[in-house]
C-alpha cells in the first residue's frame, strides 16, 4: 500500500516523539517537522536530542522543543509535569510517538537476568503507560489526536532468545488495541508500527553480523509514519502496520 500525505499533513500540529535523538525516533522527528509539525524531540542523551534540533532548524521547520527524561527512571509525576510544560508553552498537543525503546540482550529464557527484565518492561511498557495516561487530557483536547506505539515482529509472533524485548513488543500491541477500543468513539486514534529491519544501532546490536546496507533506512519507512499522523490516515484504529510488509 502506497501512504501518501500532502507536504504540509501535519502544519499546526503539536506532536511528542520519544526516542527523537537516534535511529528511527529521529528520523520520525524530522519527517513530522518537515510536514509541518512543532515537534517535542524526547529523549535521555540531550546531546542527540541537540543535534536532531539543529537539523530541524537549520531545514527552517518550525522551532522543536527539547524535553531530556530517561525513561529508566521517571515517574508518574515526571509526566504529569511534562504535561503541563507542554501545555503552558503550546497549549496542545495533536500526537504522540511512542518510538524510545531497549533491546537489552537476547539470551535463552533462563538466562534473563530480572534486573533487564525490569529495565526492559519499564522502558519499552510502564514508561509509555504512564506517559499516555498524562498526555490524554490533552489528546483529547485536540480534534485529530494519534498516538503511535512502535512494535516488532516479534511482537506478535514470539521467538526464541528474545525474551523480554518480545515480551515488551506483545504488551505493546496490547495496550495499543485496549487503548484503541476504549477510545474508539473519541477524536483520539491509536495504532501500532513494526518498522521492519532498520538500519539503526539497536538492529546492529541485535545483528552484528549482518550487512547493514542491505537495510532500509529510517528514510525509506516513513511513509508509514507520516500516514498514521495525517489527516490521510485518520481512519485507521487499533492496527498494528509492518512498514516492510513481506
Ligand atoms: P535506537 O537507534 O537504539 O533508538 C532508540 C531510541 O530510544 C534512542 O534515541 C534512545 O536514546 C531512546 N531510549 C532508549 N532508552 C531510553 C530511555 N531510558 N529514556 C529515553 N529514551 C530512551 O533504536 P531504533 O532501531 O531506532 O528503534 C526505535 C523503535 O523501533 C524501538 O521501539 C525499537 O524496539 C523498534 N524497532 C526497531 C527495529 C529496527 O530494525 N531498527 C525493528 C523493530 C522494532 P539514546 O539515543 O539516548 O540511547
Amino acid at each position: 500500500m502506497e501512504y501518501a500525505v500532502s507536504s504540509d499533513a501535519l502544519k499546526g500540529k503539536v506532536i511528542l516523539v520519544t526516542g527523537a535523538g537516534d535511529g528511527i525516533g529521529k528520523q520520525a522527528a524530522i519527517s513530522y517537522a518537515q510536514h509541518g509539525a512543532t515537534v517535542i524531540l524526547l529523549g535521555r542523551t540531550v546531546k542527540k536530542l541537540e543535534a536532531t534540533y539543529d537539523e530541524i532548524e537549520a531545514a527552517g521547520y518550525p522551532q522543536p522543543a527539547i524535553i531530556p527524561l530517561d525513561m529508566k527512571g521517571a515517574t508518574k509525576q515526571n509526566y504529569i509535569d511534562m504535561v503541563d510544560t507542554i501545555e503552558s508553552q503550546f497549549a496542545r498537543l495533536d500526537g504522540v510517538l511512542h518510538n524510545a525503546g531497549l533491546l537489552g540482550v537476547l539470551s535463552p529464557f533462563d538466562q534473563i537476568g530480572e534486573d533487564t527484565y525490569d529495565d526492559i518492561m519499564q522502558v519499552n511498557v510502564k514508561a509509555q503507560f504512564l506517559m499516555t495516561q498524562a498526555v490524554l487530557p490533552l489528546l483529547h483536547k485536540s480534534e485529530d489526536a494519534r498516538i503511535v506505539f512502535t512494535s516488532s515482529t516479534v511482537g506478535h509472533s514470539g521467538r526464541a532468545y528474545w525474551g523480554t524485548y518480545a515480551m515488551s513488543k506483545f504488551a505493546t500491541e496490547g495496550m495499543m488495541q485496549i487503548l484503541a477500543d476504549e477510545l474508539s468513539d473519541t477524536t483520539i486514534r491509536v495504532n501500532a508500527i513494526n518498522p521492519g529491519g532498520t538500519r539503526t544501532s539497536m538492529r546492529a546490536k541485535a545483528y552484528p553480523a549482518e550487512d547493514a546496507e542491505l537495510l532500509k533506512t529510517p528514510l525509506d519507512i516513513m511513509p508509514l509514519y507520516l500516514y498514521l499522523m495525517a489527516p490521510e490516515g485518520k481512519a485507521v484504529n487499533g492496527q498494528c502496520i509492518d512498514a516492510q510488509p513481506k
